[in-house]
Formats: structure tokens, C-alpha cells, sequence
């Protein structure tokens, strides 16, 4: 097992540094960084309740506002939302927004604490297809309501890309487990192996439920023509997947080749540098000033020593031999690898879950497909792909249900 792969690569704060980090917090009214939280959460508020030394009412107002308080503390990328418009910039730099929630979740699994309540059973009952964030957030929220929700997972472990995408040293799969056990709690169900259109229909679901959500995510990995049947190349979700579900305990190739250059090729060549391949290239579409990929990640795989070749595009392909051509001068480039792993975007499979998808998303108005009990949240509603936005969509989604159903 590499250890520099399983092990959580950010570091976490001691009770000192936790409070010296609070103590720069200017403790705003009106404070920027809340209204930035796409989902809703308040930093000002726990960051107050910190400084106080209150830090189990921090962890309570973390955990009622989002159910992955402790997952969103190690993934959110918080330099674009809370921590963008946090007014110590100004100063200095923002505060650490981030690691100040981690702090404040690791202390309250610590404390074992469950801070979240259901209310009284309504009798209602709704199935959410999907337990990526969205699932699982959209399920949480419905059950503190009081609805019998159960959620249908295709594969044979629930979490979505937060189990089998993120790497393990970003997102160790014991917290997934832990938010998911949290939510089980709150008695949601979850029936796994089950692929909604093939082991069980839309139809039924829906005649059988009083709601269905849809968070199916955009589970595929993109294939280029020019690789279908290459048996040296490979997809990034998939492998990111095997890597993550065997703890990172493969054995990897000496010479790797990655195409893309958005976050989750920096999730694959960082790995493939933690996991001890010692020849990592990657080659992007876009030039250096267009990077799709956040500064912080891309910036973690220059520190990992992975090579970086921008603006080329993969014309050609014979096993490992990648032949490319620059998208604006006359160059060619041909790198021979033992394995190509692609990192060309995900798309949406929605294959016998009677939705329209449309560039990726549901073709439809707000988060309800017309004349239907169907909902949607997630990477297939319209939005931001990320799990902070999930949550968000999740959220609203649940509170669009229960209206629907005549809630309040
Ligand atoms: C490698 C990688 C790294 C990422 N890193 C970050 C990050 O650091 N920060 C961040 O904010 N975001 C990150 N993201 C994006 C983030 O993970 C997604 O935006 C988020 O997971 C979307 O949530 P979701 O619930 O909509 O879908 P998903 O997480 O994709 O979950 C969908 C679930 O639905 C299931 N499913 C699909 N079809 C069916 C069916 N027919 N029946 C039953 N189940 C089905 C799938 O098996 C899956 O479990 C990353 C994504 C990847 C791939
Ligand atoms: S904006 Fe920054 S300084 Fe102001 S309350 Fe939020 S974290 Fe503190």
C-alpha cells in the first residue's frame, strides 16, 4: 500500500493553530463568506462560535445546514466561494475556511455527536435514484421531514464520485463512510446493486412512491474515437475508481500518459506520482492561461514533479504511441507510454430513467419534469459540478418535494 496515497495530504489543525486561524477571523456582520456558501452554510457564525471555545455549537451549525458538513470541509474548492469574498483578503489572506470546518467535524465525530433530528413519520415515501452527494443530501433532507426515503444505488457501494472518484489522500473513504452511516441513521434506506431502467423501472418506482428524485450524476467516462479498443488506454473515472477501491494497492506503470487537464487529471497524475510512477506527462488541449484545472491542484501536481505539455491535441493513436499537434503553431509531439489514461470530461448516462438530457443536463424547467412526480438534483441539473453545488441543488430539490406533497 503506498502510504503517501492513503494518507490525507492537507494537514489537519491542532487545537492551538485552530484557534490562532479563528482569531484573524474579523468576525464580519453581513460577513461575505456566508452569502458566498452555495450551500447556504454560515462560516461566520461557527467560526464565532469557535472563538468562544464553543466548538460543539460550531459542529451544530455546520451539520444542520449541510448533512456532508465533514466531506464539503475537505473538497469544497472554497477559493472560489467562501473564502473569494472574505474580507481578511484584504489584510492579509482569507481565512482557511476549510480547514477550519474540518477541525470543527473531526471534533464532533469525535465527540460522537448527532445533531440531526426526523420528525415524526408522515407517511410518505420517496425513492431517490443515485447516493452521490446529491442522493444522499437530497434523502437527508427529506428524511428530517419525516418521509420514508429509500435510495436506489447501481453500484455496490454508495457515494458516487465521493467514494469512487476523489482520490483517498483528498478524501479518505472512512469520512464517506461516516456521513453515509450518519444518514442511515436518520433511517433512510439505501438498496444498492440496483440500476434504475434495468433492475427495477421508472414506472414502478414511481407508482410505488409519492416522488422520485433523480441524482444519477454524470457517472461515464468520455472515450476518444481514435482509443476505442486500444487496449493501452484506459478511462480516468475507471481508473481512479480501481485505485480508490484497492486503497491504492496496485502496482503501476513506469511511463504514464494523461490527457486533460481539468481537475480530475490533476486527481489522476497526482495519484499515479503518490503511487511511485516516476514518469508522469500530461498533455492539456488548453494552453497554461486557460487551465481549466483550480491553481491549487494544478499546482500539486507540478509540486509531484509531473510534466506538463499545454495546447496540444491528440490526433493519432497505435497502443502507448500517442501522436499530437499544437491547437495554434506548426508542432508535433509523439510520446510513447505504457498505459494512456484519459481525462477527457464524464457525461450523463440516463439510460432507462425517462428524462431528456441535454448537454449533460436534464432538459427541463427548475428541478421538476413537467406533469410528473420526477424530480432532479446534482451534476444533471443545471449548475456547477461540484459537491457544494450538489448540495445546494439537493436542498432545493427537497424542499420543492415537499411542497409538492403538501408539506410546509
Ligand atoms: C475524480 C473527480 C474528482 C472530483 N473532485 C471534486 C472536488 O475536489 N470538489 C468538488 O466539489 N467536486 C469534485 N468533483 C465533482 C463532484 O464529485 C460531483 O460534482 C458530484 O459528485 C456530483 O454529485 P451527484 O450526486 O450529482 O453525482 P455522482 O457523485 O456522480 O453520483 C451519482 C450516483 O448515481 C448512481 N447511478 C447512476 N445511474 C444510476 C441508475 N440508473 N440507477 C441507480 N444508480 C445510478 C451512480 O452509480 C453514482 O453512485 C470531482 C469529480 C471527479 C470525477
Ligand atoms: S468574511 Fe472572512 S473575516 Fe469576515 S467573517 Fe467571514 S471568514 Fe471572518
Amino acid at each position: 500500500m503506498s502510504k503517501k496515497y492513503v494518507d490525507e495530504y492537507e494537514k489537519a489543525y491542532t487545537p492551538r493553530l485552530v484557534m490562532e486561524e479563528a482569531s484573524r477571523c474579523l468576525l464580519c456582520l453581513d460577513a461575505p463568506c456566508s452569502s458566498a456558501c452555495p450551500a447556504g452554510t454560515d462560516p461566520a457564525k461557527f467560526i464565532r462560535s469557535l472563538r468562544f471555545k464553543n466548538v460543539k455549537g460550531a459542529a451544530e451549525t455546520v451539520r444542520i445546514n449541510n448533512a456532508l458538513g465533514a466531506i464539503c470541509a475537505r473538497v469544497c474548492p472554497t477559493e472560489r466561494y467562501c473564502q473569494a469574498g472574505c474580507s481578511r483578503s484584504g489584510i492579509d489572506k482569507p481565512i482557511d475556511i476549510g480547514g477550519i470546518q474540518r477541525y470543527i467535524t473531526d471534533y464532533e465525530d469525535a465527540l460522537k455527536m448527532d445533531t440531526l433530528e426526523v420528525k415524526e413519520a408522515n407517511g410518505k415515501k420517496v425513492a431517490v435514484v443515485g447516493s452521490g452527494p446529491a442522493g444522499l443530501t437530497s434523502a437527508a433532507e427529506l428524511a428530517k421531514l419525516g418521509y420514508k426515503v429509500t435510495i436506489y444505488e447501481a453500484s455496490n457501494k454508495a457515494g458516487g464520485y465521493l467514494r469512487f472518484g476523489i482520490p483517498e489522500y483528498r478524501l479518505p473513504t472512512e469520512i464517506v463512510e461516516k456521513e453515509i452511516d450518519r444518514i442511515v441513521r436518520l433511517g433512510v434506506d439505501i438498496v444498492l446493486n440496483t440500476r434504475v431502467g434495468e433492475d427495477i423501472t421508472m414506472d414502478q418506482l414511481r407508482k410505488e412512491n409519492d416522488a422520485v428524485i433523480l441524482a444519477i450524476g454524470a457517472s461515464k467516462g468520455k472515450m476518444l474515437p481514435m482509443f476505442l479498443n486500444n487496449k493501452k488506454a484506459v478511462l480516468a473515472v475507471d481508473w481512479l475508481k480501481k485505485v480508490k477501491s484497492k486503497k491504492g494497492n496496485i502496482k503501476v506503470k513506469e511511463n504514464v500518459l494523461v490527457i486533460g487537464g481539468g481537475d480530475v487529471a490533476m486527481d489522476v497524475v497526482t495519484s499515479l506520482k503518490l503511487l511511485g510512477c516516476p514518469h508522469v506527462t500530461d498533455v492539456v488541449y488548453e494552453q497554461f492561461s486557460e487551465f481549466k484545472a483550480s491553481k491549487k491542484e494544478l499546482m500539486g501536481a507540478q509540486e509531484q514533479g509531473v510534466t506538463i505539455i499545454d495546447g496540444y491535441v491528440p490526433v493519432a493513436a497505435r497502443g502507448g504511441q500517442v501522436k499530437f499537434k499544437h491547437r495554434v503553431i506548426n508542432a508535433e509531439l509523439k510520446i510513447k507510454a505504457d498505459l494512456v489514461i484519459l481525462a477527457v470530461g464524464q457525461y450523463v448516462d440516463a439510460n432507462g430513467v425517462d428524462v431528456e438530457i441535454d448537454r449533460n443536463e436534464v432538459k427541463a424547467e427548475g428541478v421538476q419534469v413537467a406533469n410528473t412526480n420526477v424530480f432532479f438534483a446534482g451534476d444533471i441539473a443545471h449548475g456547477e459540478k461540484t459537491v457544494v453545488w450538489a448540495v445546494r441543488s439537493a436542498k432545493e430539490v427537497a424542499y420543492r418535494v415537499n411542497k409538492f406533497l403538501g408539506g410546509k
